[in-house]
């Protein structure tokens, strides 16, 4: 058992070893696929509780071959950035909701509890090893993956005995690429991405895993992502790997930015988090979490009182949609231009807080 000492790694006890052989930075990457120097791991054990976190050169991991994050899934992620601002200095974005979530995320899968400030810590200190590694751009910025997963070497379907808790980075462009600007979307309720009772609202390696058959079938029908439809209803819950949001003159006539409730399917996304909050606060129209169905988007659609929908996440952070795929018929969503109002509104009051321009007490500073 863990005791009071080791129920969760110290930022102070961390142990740094710099590479010796610095990589060569590219300027123009695929996302996810060229990664820093550095990168920060801690191991935990029943026996031992947390070892002191190490954040050393970028390599390979050593793994038993019946790992059960491997064989079972027993594992999950995050994933945030950091920007360097116009002032030059570096800032991620609400890290902590990112914390809290993958805590959730660690309970979920049974593996240990740890203290989310001190993972933010050893975060912040990894990103100043490796700050060089941050564009200095409008755009682009320094993609974080943490990662946790149990090394439990035995074949049981059981709650591990050790497991891994590790951050890499990688340099973070754009994440789709839309020649119109606005996305297709394949509405098919064939498939489901979460259920009631499931994992959907986790960051589990296994949510994705099996989306990526449908992703596919997207890419046949002409589309970019899938829209996630869940039960008889056809109820809209997320678009590819991103929340949703509606804005329309809703049933009652009223102006309203909707998005689907965190009842257990959908992520609770950061991004989706903060546009609830600067919309609730603009005050401007209601900002409502409420279920969205098919038939409920296909009328409004038809009655043209539909302004605009959006995919939001650290990603993209808003993306709009500008078709749907369902049910045989390729559904047009207006948007204007590159961007619609709404949206580049909520881009720019979110990209301004990120890269420094507007003081926040979201950002947290490296
Ligand atoms: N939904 C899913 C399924 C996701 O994977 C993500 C990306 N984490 C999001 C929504 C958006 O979350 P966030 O705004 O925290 O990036």
């Amino acid at each position: 058992m863990t005791d009071s000492h080791n129920a969760s790694f110290k930022a102070a006890d961390l142990v740094i070893q710099l590479s010796s052989a610095p990589k060569h930075k590219p300027n123009v990457v695929n996302f996810g696929s060229v990664f820093t120097d550095h990168m920060l791991t801690v191991e935990w054990s029943v026996a031992e509780g947390w070892k002191a976190p190490l954040i050393r050169p970028f390599g390979n991991l050593s793994l038993h071959p019946a790992c059960s994050a491997l064989h079972y899934g027993i594992q999950l992620f995050e994933g945030l950035k950091v920007y360097r601002g116009v002032d030059n200095c570096l800032r991620l974005f609400r890290p902590m909701l990112n914390m809290n979530r993958m805590a959730n995320s660690a309970k979920r899968a049974c593996l240990p509890a740890f203290d989310q400030s001190e993972l933010l810590e050893c975060i912040r200190r990894l990103v100043e090893v490796d700050q060089d590694w941050v564009p200095l751009s409008d755009s682009g910025s320094l993609y974080i993956r943490p990662t946790f997963i149990s090394t439990e070497a035995s074949l049981g379907v059981k709650k591990p005995t050790s497991a891994l808790l590790y951050v890499i980075m990688c340099q973070a462009g754009s994440y789709f690429h839309t020649e119109a600007g606005a996305l297709t979307l394949w509405a098919d309720p064939k498939y489901t991405r979460a259920w009631k009772g499931g994992t959907g609202d986790c960051k589990m390696g296994g949510n994705y895993g099996c989306s990526l058959l449908a992703q596919y079938e997207a890419g046949d029908y002409g589309c970019q992502q899938v829209l996630w439809l869940y039960g008889e209803e056809h109820q809209i819950t997320e678009a590819g790997t991103m929340n949703i949001f509606l804005h329309w003159t809703n049933e009652d006539g009223e102006e309203e930015l909707a998005t689907p409730p965190l009842d257990g399917i959908i992520l609770p996304g950061v991004t989706r988090q903060s546009i609830l909050e600067l919309t609730r606060k603009w005050g401007e129209f209601q900002v409502t979490e409420c279920h969205l169905t098919m038939t409920q988007l296909c009328c409004a659609l038809k009655q043209q009182r539909v302004k605009e929908m959006f995919g939001s996440g650290t990603a993209c952070m808003i993306c709009p949609i500008g078709h749907i795929v369902y049910q045989g018929e390729n559904l047009h969503v207006p948007y204007q231009d590159k961007h619609s109002q709404l949206t580049s509104r909520i881009a720019k009051e979110l990209s301004d807080i990120q890269y420094g321009r507007t003081p926040s007490n979201w950002t947290f500073l490296v």
